[in-house]
């Protein structure tokens, strides 16, 4: 029997793992595809300060279009449909849901852009799965900044204390973080679905 009264999920890497860009360019501007790989997604601290909203995605796409010759505001709406289209992993989603069940809090912590909160949260209703929802964009702040701050943030908002508490994450940097605060973390990965429903549902 589980003794956590709140659990945490990441969103990138545990409860989706579509990107942006790819469902609306690829394959016809591959090309496009490729430049973002390397020079934004590759750009860790260009990343970060988009995922803290210093910069947002109207600003990288801006960047994106001027160097790869094609028009803002079309580069944009490709952009904003595949945000659209990108998909949950629905085991992980019933596996919230039977969570809730239980009566376990459920929250969402993620390092995210604007458009998380724009879009993704409406597009799969995200609040009503998750009890409290909070986005590193919303707060100026990624996970490991401020030694966590982001954390104590959801748990003042679900109203628990770290020690009663798991944090689900595919970052091991965020899971020892976690634990360092003194929660719990389970390092997540797809391989390990069977094994992360086991540890919470028997
Ligand atoms: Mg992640």
């Amino acid at each position: 029997m589980l003794n956590y009264s709140a659990i945490l999920f990441d969103f990138d890497g545990v409860l989706c793992r579509d990107r942006f860009y790819t469902h609306t360019l690829i394959p016809e501007y591959q090309s496009i595809v490729d430049w973002i790989q390397k020079h934004i997604f590759g750009d860790a601290e260009l990343c970060a300060r988009w995922m803290r909203g210093e910069i947002d995605s109207r600003g990288i796409n801006n960047t994106i279009a001027t160097a790869c010759g094609v028009e803002s505001g079309w580069l944009h709406t490709q952009f904003l449909e595949s945000v659209r289209k990108m998909k949950l992993d629905e085991q992980v989603v019933s596996l919230v849901k039977e969570l809730k069940i239980k009566g376990i809090k459920v929250g969402l912590v993620t390092n995210n852009m604007d458009v998380f909160s724009e879009i993704t949260v409406a597009n799969h209703k995200l609040s009503k799965l998750f009890e409290v929802i909070v986005n590193s964009s919303d707060y100026g702040m990624l996970k490991k900044d401020n030694y966590g701050e982001l954390f104590d943030v959801v748990l003042a908002q679900l109203n628990e204390d770290v020690q009663n508490t798991l944090m689900i994450d595919d970052s091991s940097a965020v899971v020892e973080l976690y634990r360092k605060k003194g929660g719990e973390g389970f390092l997540y990965t797809l391989k390990q679905f069977s094994q992360l429903q086991k540890f919470l549902l028997s």
